[in-house]
């Protein structure tokens, strides 16, 4: 993808090599011999003729590399880390229902860009050696989810794995899961800091979500639900605005829009 902001410069270069070719092609100077400033006008549309060509380039070249790639983030499938299927009729969160159990297991019918407005990042307050399967188990068993609440996990080494389906309406934050995509970072930043590449791999994820799926904010568990819990831990909450102005999207809850309306 183009981004504009990215191939302005190529474009002021352009306006400039069009003035000074209006410059020399301008009527009688082709007459007898051009004068000086002519000939230097000359020199400085071929120099703008390089420089624009070669900013040009190099702008789209930057444009292009910072494009999201899914299969640059290398997720690991379910099947991999050996998830089991979700147990949506054994579970707490039964089958959704618009009136009966508007709260309940919910696969979005419409396409997720017209759904997902905002990131919501988590710790897992879990240790380190704790990762998907032990986490989808402790959903399962003690929560009694339909399955992992989280979208996706990043553990300590920065790889990303697959959790509930995106198509999914998640389970991380109380009230405020439809649209929301959940991202979980292995940890508890109430007493660590978050790894560089975890931190690495939640923007690359990001940037992937916000490009296919027009996400336009990030934010904490703790923004949406504060005082009721501190997730995601101290450490990685106050690089959260900086982390959603790196990604170019907003930071906070306004962009939440709530359930279907039954
Ligand atoms: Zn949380």
């Amino acid at each position: 993808m183009i981004r504009p902001w990215r191939t302005l410069p190529a474009i002021a270069q352009m306006g400039k090599i069009l003035y000074n070719l209006m410059i020399v092609s301008g009527k009688g100077y082709w007459y007898g011999e051009p004068p000086m400033s002519v000939i230097l006008k000359r020199r400085t549309f071929l120099k703008f003729v390089v420089t624009g060509s070669v900013t040009g380039m190099l702008t789209l070249l930057m444009g292009c590399r910072r494009r999201c790639s899914w299969e640059d983030l290398d997720i690991i499938s379910r099947d991999t880390w050996r998830a089991v299927p979700p147990d949506v009729e054994g579970s707490v969160e039964g089958v959704y229902d618009a009136a009966a159990n508007p709260g309940g297991w919910y696969v979005y019918p419409q396409p997720l860009a017209e759904v997902l407005n905002t990131i919501v990042v988590h710790h897992s307050a879990l240790p380190l050696s704790d990762g998907p399967l032990e986490i989808q188990a402790k959903h399962l068993s003690t929560q009694r989810y339909a399955d992992i609440a989280y979208h996706f996990v990043i553990d300590a080494a920065g790889e990303i794995y697959a959790g509930r389906d995106l198509q999914v309406r998640g389970a991380h934050t109380g009230g405020h899961n439809t649209g929301t995509v959940g991202i979980v970072l292995l940890g508890n930043f109430e007493e660590t800091m978050p790894f560089e590449a975890q931190l690495d791999s939640l923007k690359r994820l990001g940037r992937c979500l916000r490009d296919t799926y027009r996400i336009t904010h990030l934010a904490g568990h703790r923004d949406f639900q504060p005082g009721v819990t501190v997730c995601p831990g101290a450490a990685l909450w106050t690089l959260l605005p900086e982390i959603a102005r790196e990604l170019r999207l907003e930071y906070g809850i306004e962009g939440y829009v709530g359930p279907p309306k039954p």
